[in-house]
């Protein structure tokens, strides 16, 4: 029996220069690593099959499976603030689209199966390192609730690619509701191709948002659509203290899901400055930029889509300066709602935001943990004589005391039960997250010692993060000084 992938290609129906042909390279030894068996599932794939040594071949690209029609997807992009007219999937090819069982149409595509027309001076091919990253960091922002593209297989290559140093070779099989981009938009416009800017328009309207063909003005709608969809995409990222890293137009997806993990990193202390990233010397992508940068991105979307608002340019300026001022709203209604939930209130009253605020606060000055800190908040709702698990993340304890005493004043106004609020907070309060030096853990297990062990545990951590799992009780823990990592790469 051979794997069978029920494969469909809208995407590649579209005009030539939409995209690329090419098939992946084929590589030495392909050797299956992880293969996300429950989302095989959900996609209709059979795991078992995909577990075999021709399924691993097909993973790795060393074989096109039947019914495949590989492609390199055009897009351009400003990479941080600069435009660059042609980026493409260097190191990435599109095998084709699934139905998933929820009958949602989903990409299937392999990130680091060799070179391709827009490989510019790259290699197209992906470091075993940063391949378990984003399968780590994509599969735990899913458990989370986040939109995001997720992770299907990684293999290793058999082959050795040249960084710094001489890394193992992995290829990553991505899956997203698909890889459309800001920067794909900003091809077409670049070029002055306003047809080309409707076709896609077209084609995402009808892939992502089906409802708004029905609309008075459906390209008017598209960028009100996907306004809504990036404010609360940022506005999730902040709630769990997570930081992209390259926040590129080309890497801000249409669809609304996380997309490109490179550099990226969740915060253990709380401070809205934090940069990973080793490549965002100007902290352009800090933590707490991220709503600005989300509008920038949708700023440069707008402007593509203009030729399409109306033929008086004045006019279609007005109108996307309009929908782009619902943008601060949007996000600063689902964030201030999320912080809300995080802090245990059931209702919004005056002088909630700055009470969190003022938490927030503390917790910088404090270099209080981010996530241990509104989870153990839950803990301290049921049992309020105790409030020393979270006094203890504060550098100096007391000052956590009277905004305690503040919050307790605040929640006691409401009617819920200590455990009902307990119960509220878990569910939003993660007690894991995918911690830098966990991550480094895994890498470096995997890298220097083919050691997947620490890979699959955290795995299985990061499946249930809402819930406290006693035997993994470290995974929960902060860095300890030695172990804190303070740069992360995107590999590339
Ligand atoms: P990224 O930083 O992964 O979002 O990639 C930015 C651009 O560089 C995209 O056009 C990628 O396809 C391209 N790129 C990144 N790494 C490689 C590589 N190893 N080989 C070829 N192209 C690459
Ligand atoms: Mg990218």
């Amino acid at each position: 029996m051979t794997v069978h992938f029920p494969f469909e290609h809208t995407y590649a129906a579209l005009p030539a220069n939409f995209f690329a042909r090419v098939a992946p390279t084929p590589v030495a030894a392909p050797r299956l690593i992880k293969l996300n068996r429950p989302l095989a599932e959900q996609l209709g794939l059979d795991p078992d099959l995909l577990s075999t040594p021709e399924g691993a071949e097909i993973l790795a690209g060393k074989r096109v499976p039947e019914g495949a029609d590989p492609i390199a997807m055009a897009y351009a992009g400003h990479q941080f603030g600069h435009f660059v007219p042609q980026l493409g999937d260097g190191r990435a090819i599109l095998l084709g689209e699934v139905i998933d069982r929820d009958g949602v149409r989903r990409d299937i595509q392999l990130k680091g199966s060799g070179p391709t027309p827009f490989s510019r001076r790259g290699d197209g091919r992906a470091a075993l390192g940063p391949v378990l990253r984003e399968y780590v960091v994509s599969e735990a922002m899913f458990k989370l609730g986040i939109p995001t593209t997720r992770s299907l297989a990684a293999v290793m290559s058999g082959e050795s690619v040249m960084r710094e140093t001489v890394l193992p070779g992995a290829v990553l099989t991505r899956v997203a509701a698909s890889h459309i981009r800001v920067g794909t938009f900003q091809f077409f416009a670049a070029r002055g191709d306003t047809d080309g800017v409707r076709q896609l328009a077209d084609h995402v309207i009808a892939r992502h948002y089906p409802d708004l063909a029905q609309a008075d003005r459906p390209y008017h709608a598209l960028l009100d659509a996907v306004i809504a969809r990036q404010a609360n995409l940022v506005a999730q990222w902040l709630l769990v203290g997570f930081i992209h890293g390259v926040m590129n137009t080309d890497n801000t997806s249409i669809s609304g899901e996380t997309i490109d993990y490179g550099p990226c990193a969740f915060m253990d202390e709380y401070n809205p400055a934090t940069v990973f990233s080793s490549i965002d010397e100007m902290g352009r992508y800090a933590y707490g930029n991220q709503p600005r940068i989300a509008l920038w991105n949708l700023t440069r979307l707008a402007e593509c889509l203009l030729p399409l608002f109306s033929d008086d340019k004045d006019k279609a300026i007005e109108q996307a300066q309009f929908a782009l001022g619902a943008f601060a709203e949007k996000f600063t209604e689902a964030y201030q709602a999320g912080l809300r939930r995080k802090a245990g209130l059931f209702t919004a009253r005056d002088g909630d935001e700055a009470l969190v605020q003022d938490l927030l606060d503390a917790m910088t000055k404090n270099q209080a943990d981010f996530t241990l800190t509104f989870r153990r908040l839950g803990d301290i709702a049921a049992d309020p004589a105790n409030s020393e698990p979270v006094r203890e993340l504060f550098v100096d304890p007391t000052a956590f005391d009277p905004w305690a005493e503040r919050w307790r004043q605040r929640i006691a106004e409401e009617p819920q039960s200590a455990s009902e609020r307990q119960l509220a907070m878990h569910r939003v309060n993660p007690a894991f997250i995918p911690r830098n030096h966990r991550i480094e853990a895994v890498i470096q297990a995997a890298v220097s010692n083919d050691d997947f062990a620490p890979f699959e545990e955290l795995l299985t951590v990061l499946s249930n993060p809402y819930e406290d799992q006693p035997a993994f009780a470290a995974y929960a823990e902060p860095p300890e000084p030695h172990q804190r990592v303070h740069q992360t790469f995107c590999g590339t």
